[in-house]
């Protein structure tokens, strides 16, 4: 771990001011601003506006006329195809200047704020591609008299809500799948990173999308996100955040009967077999736990060895661990960033004392590392965790890693079941039978075989329980931002019904 000095890359920055995006212009709205202190450096390095409910009213109104009356909804698939293709080849053209924004927002990594915009092109051009293949079904077997077609209609005004642990890789997964459908939107970033989905927002008017098809309001969520998601005028509200305010919108958007998508948080198992390539799994262990600083939904943060090989592979994960580099977020070499607000620290500082007062013990970290500016977390290992506690059935958001022990193959599975979240999960094993018994068991919405959180816009993603409804990315993703409309067409004379045959 290495001491944080302050980067030269801040030394002549000034803070950068957005504004917010409302029917195709820009505005100031009429609220304060929200100053966003960088969780590594300790500077203010971005102002949004702090948007308020009629600044959220503005917006759908202009999200429901652009609907309404504007021409995305009936453009041809190949016209909104091609914008997004053009969006997708503007990201890459903006990629560092995106990654910087994400960078020092969030305080993760630049190697890794980097690959997540290469992967947030990607997926702008995978949907580019479903916006062409968007099609229903047709009925030719109902009898001479009719014809059957099933219409993929677009849903039509979208409120979309991002957290702040993947800015702009998360509004990547929801909006350009929304536009491929046809639909109009008013999107909201976390308070605490909104800077790469407002220049979003620039790309989207340079790729050709039409005023009033994007809005963006930042703000925060009781002021902003609420009315988005009571709004009689929005008809879907796709949300990705904590299990708790994913409830408090369900409930919110039930008023009204939205859809609703949910992509809320986990407490993902590794499920570890003796006959496993442990060299393997050590590595991504390292990486499952302390990626993202541990502020990931898919994070591994809960290890299920069988107890013959715990205690090794313990001690293998924590050699590793202590030679990965815990650093400024903006040093290329860096590993694991910064935590997100010091009160995120405090709670993560909580349930490590907490585990440690209930029996856990501290085999790496479990305390905070003062590196000079901004706030930190020392990677941090408790072994001996018993299922019941906090730390082994919450979502701690950090890079704190709980190790529990298995003796049968069922018992593992029990123990990774036994909790509220089922967002991932994997099992390591070269046992082709132990694989396929995990995964067809535990109840997750993805499980990984002797890999850990490897991902494609090919491949669906969301979670079984609390960790969600609906899934994300894969060949249905547009599907999910449409309703099914039925026409039922007669071909020929009607047959009376009240004349007697
Ligand atoms: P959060 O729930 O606090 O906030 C998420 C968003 O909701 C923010 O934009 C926030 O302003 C908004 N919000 C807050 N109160 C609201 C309200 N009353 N009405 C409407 N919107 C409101 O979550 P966070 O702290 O930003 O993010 C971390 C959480 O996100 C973790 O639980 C994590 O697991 C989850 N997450 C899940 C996935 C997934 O794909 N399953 C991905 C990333 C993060």
């Amino acid at each position: 771990m290495t001491a944080h000095v302050r980067p030269k890359a801040l030394d002549d920055f000034k803070a950068r001011d957005f504004r917010m995006l409302i029917d195709g212009a820009w505005t100031q709205g009429a609220g304060s601003a929200i100053e966003r202190v960088a969780p590594g450096h300790g500077t203010v390095v971005s102002r949004y506006p702090a948007g308020t409910g009629a600044d959220a009213e503005r917006a759908i109104a202009a999200a429901r006329r652009a609907f309404d009356d504007g021409p995305w909804p009936t453009m041809t698939g190949a016209e909104r195809s091609n914008i997004l293709l053009k969006a997708a080849d503007l990201i890459a053209a903006r990629a560092d200047e995106l990654a910087f924004l994400d960078c020092i927002e969030s305080g993760k990594p630049i190697s890794q704020a980097k690959g997540e915009l290469g992967g947030a092109a990607d997926i702008w051009r995978y949907a580019a591609a479903l916006a062409r293949d968007l099609h229903g079904e047709s009925y030719n077997t109902l009898g001479q008299g009719t014809l059957g077609v099933v219409l993929r209609d677009a849903v039509g005004v979208v409120s979309i809500i991002t957290p702040w642990n993947f800015p702009f890789l998360i509004v990547s997964q929801k909006l350009p799948f929304a536009l491929a459908a046809g639909c109009t939107t008013i999107v909201k970033p976390s308070e605490l990173t909104s800077g790469s989905t407002l220049v979003l927002g620039e790309i989207l008017i340079e790729a050709g999308v039409p005023a009033g098809v994007v809005n963006i309001v930042t703000g925060t969520g009781p002021e902003v996100g609420s009315v988005m998601t009571t709004h009689p005028h929005v008809d879907m509200v796709s949300f990705t955040g904590s299990t708790g305010v994913g409830r408090l919108t369900m409930a919110n958007a039930a008023q009204t009967l939205k859809k609703v998508s949910l992509e809320l948080g986990g407490k993902n198992p590794q499920i570890v077999f003796p006959d496993a390539d442990l060299d393997a799994f050590v590595d991504a262990a390292v990486f499952g736990a302390w990626f993202n600083a541990g502020e990931c939904c898919n994070a591994g943060s809960r290890l299920i060895l069988h107890k013959d090989i715990a205690a090794d592979v313990t001690t293998r994960i924590a050699e590793l661990s202590r030679q990965v580099k815990v650093g400024d977020p903006l040093d290329p070499t860096t590993q694991v960033g910064a935590i997100i607000t010091p009160q995120h620290l405090d709670r993560i500082g909580t349930y490590v004392d907490d585990a440690a007062k209930a029996g856990a013990s501290i085999s790496l970290g479990g305390a905070a590392l003062d590196l000079g500016l901004g706030q930190f977390m020392a990677p941090t290992i408790l072994s001996g965790v018993a299922p019941e506690m906090a730390v082994a059935r919450e979502e701690v958001f950090g890079p704190v890693l709980s190790v529990l022990t298995f003796e049968t193959t069922n018992e593992a599975i029990r123990i990774a079941n036994a909790i509220d979240y089922g967002l991932s999960a994997s099992v390591w094993s070269r046992d082709f039978d132990t694989c396929l018994t995990i995964g067809r068991k535990v109840r997750a919405g993805t499980v990984w075989m002797n890999t850990f959180m490897d991902g494609a816009s090919e491949l669906p993603f969301g979670g079984y329980k609390q960790s969600g409804l609906g899934r994300e990315l894969g060949r249905h993703a547009v599907e999910d931002y449409t309703e099914t409309k039925t026409l039922n067409m007669h071909v020929g004379a009607r047959t009376s019904w009240w004349v007697p045959r």
